[in-house]
């Protein structure tokens, strides 16, 4: 006899793990089941997220930061440290370390939460039914009330740059490196090319970042934009916009990459290549034929806002639907999932999902930049206050950026809020807490914030929407 759950999620990377504990919390049976291993062959449960994306890059950022504050910024605090070395090895055993307990922690949560976690590959038969085939042993037919998709996402290859696992590579094995590449090339400006792009020239590396784009960051503000690509040129990497990339040949280990921008011909040599030009959804052997799962021309898993396919019951989250492919949205939108089967209202808000890009200035957003609601044609003003007059950025020694609030005209409703400086990935969540409350510039005004901290930019910047910045010359 076949077993049966109330839910069976496919995939416990950050949209699956969090839809299949929302629903344990609701009081159904729920089994999650996932495939993903790791390099060191153990089976892991979190997905991209915890074991190639956002939390190894974060803990590479953080070393190498680290690292190059040692070298270069300690000594204006009076700290003598002598020659600062870096140990690659120890740097990638922490982050290892890191991914292994939080990983491990979710097989705990999912355990505490009796959600009964399944290693192996599951796919989606007719009928809500789902084939879960183990990492050993048979394939058994699980049968499901409902069914969440969460199959995520995987690196873009360009038929012209294939990865080798070697020199051409992806986002995962450049979080891997066991050593600094003296000349790394990254095809892709975007966030894997910026963050990871920052870890290895913060180490030593020399970086060339080719991005197809004229504009670094074209979904970013443009003044917090320029504001990032003076300081990425100040720490010295190399972006190249408006350079399209047309071939990458490896001889003897060597990789040549061939690409044209506005004066022609052009070429690098590089001893590693990143190809970071973005991610596409992940459906393989996912799906049976008579499934009736519809994919766009794309290969994203089509539903509609509340993530319902087109079979009753059957659901899909995160980087496999349309929308940004963020952990955190992936996440917001298992939990509405969960809630909806459970009977209750729930809905995603997809206008207050805040970016964070986390490089050396940090940079954050939610809502609109200034051209989009230039473009949508609502009378708005702006504020803006730099970090070089905040007095816990100049404690910090890190007085690059600023922040800048984007706000209505007619009714005072803020639309955007658009930072780049320290810790600005934390200062955004202010902003979107205020506008999912739908505040106005003037809530945000009048909201005590704590002396001296860098919050008090945010304050600021709100209070020169109105021409009111007491800590700045008003303009
Ligand atoms: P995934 O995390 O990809 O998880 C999908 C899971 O499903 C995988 O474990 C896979 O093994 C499993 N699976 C797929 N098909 C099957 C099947 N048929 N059977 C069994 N299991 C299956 N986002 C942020 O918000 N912040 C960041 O700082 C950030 N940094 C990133 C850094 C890098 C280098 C990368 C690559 C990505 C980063 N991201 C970041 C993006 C983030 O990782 C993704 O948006 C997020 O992981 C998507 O979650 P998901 O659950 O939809 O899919
Ligand atoms: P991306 O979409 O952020 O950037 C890809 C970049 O590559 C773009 O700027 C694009 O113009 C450029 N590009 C595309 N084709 C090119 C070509 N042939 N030649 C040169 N440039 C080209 O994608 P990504 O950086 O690969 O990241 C993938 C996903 O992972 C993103 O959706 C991102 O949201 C997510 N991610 C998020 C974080 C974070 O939240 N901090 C960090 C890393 C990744």
């Amino acid at each position: 006899m076949s077993r049966s759950f109330d839910l069976v999620v496919i995939g416990a990377g950050p949209a699956g793990y969090i839809a299949a504990i929302r629903a344990a919390q609701h009081g159904m049976s729920v089994a999650c089941i996932d495939e993903w291993r790791n390099r060191d062959g153990n089976y892991a449960f979190g997905g991209t997220c915890l074991n190639a994306g956002c939390i190894p890059s974060k803990a590479l950022l953080e070393s190498s930061e680290l690292y190059h504050r040692a070298q270069h910024e300690f000594g204006k605090h009076g700290i003598v440290v002598g020659d600062v070395g870096m140990d690659i090895a120890a740097m990638q055993k922490r982050k290892t370390a890191i991914v292994r307990q939080l990983t491990g922690g979710i097989g705990g949560l999912l355990k505490a939460n009796k959600v009964e976690g399944l290693v192996g590959h599951g796919k989606l038969l007719a009928g809500k039914r789902v084939e879960f085939t183990p990492v050993e042993g048979d394939a058994e037919i699980i049968e499901a009330k409902h069914v969440i998709l969460a199959s995520g996402s995987v690196p873009i290859e360009l038929p012209f740059a294939k990865f080798d696992g070697e020199t051409i590579i992806d986002s995962w094995d450049a979080l891997e490196l066991d050593a600094v590449p003296e000349r790394l090339g990254v095809i892709g400006a975007g966030v894997i090319g910026l963050e990871l792009g920052s870890v290895w020239r913060r180490l030593g590396s020399e970086v060339t970042i080719l991005e197809a784009m004229d504009d670094l960051l074209y979904m970013a503000d443009r003044d917090i934009a320029s504001a990032a690509a003076r300081d990425f040129k100040k720490q010295g990497l190399d972006i190249r916009l408006g350079a399209k990339v047309s071939a990458a040949t490896v001889d003897a280990g060597v990789v040549r990459v061939d690409y044209e921008d506005k004066s022609g011909a052009q070429s690098i040599e590089v001893d590693r290549l990143i190809v970071a030009v973005g991610r596409r959804p992940y459906t393989g052997n996912l799906l049976a034929d008579d499934a009736g799962i519809q994919l766009d021309e794309r290969g994203f898993i089509v539903v509609d806002d509340e993530c319902r396919t087109r079979v009753k019951g059957v659901y899909a989250v995160g980087d496999c639907v349309r929308g940004p492919m963020l952990a955190h949205k992936g996440s917001e939108e298992g939990v509405m999932v969960a809630d909806l089967i459970a009977g209750e209202v729930a809905e995603v808000n997809y206008d207050v999902v805040p970016s964070v890009v986390y490089t050396a200035p940090e940079i954050a957003w939610v809502g609109k930049t200034e051209t989009e609601v230039k473009q949508s044609g609502r009378a708005y003003k702006t504020g803006s206050f730099p970090f070089a007059a905040s007095g816990r950025a100049k404690a910090m020694e890190q007085t690059t950026g600023l922040v800048k609030v984007i706000s209505a005209e007619d009714d005072d409703e803020i639309l955007g809020v658009h930072i780049v400086g320290p810790m600005a990935g934390e200062l955004i969540s202010e902003a979107v807490l205020a506008m999912e409350f739908s505040a106005s510039t003037e809530d945000i005004q009048r909201t005590i914030h704590a002396h001296p901290s860098l919050a008090e930019a945010v304050h600021e910047a709100a209070l020169a929407a109105d021409k009111r910045a007491l800590n700045y010359v008003n303009r």
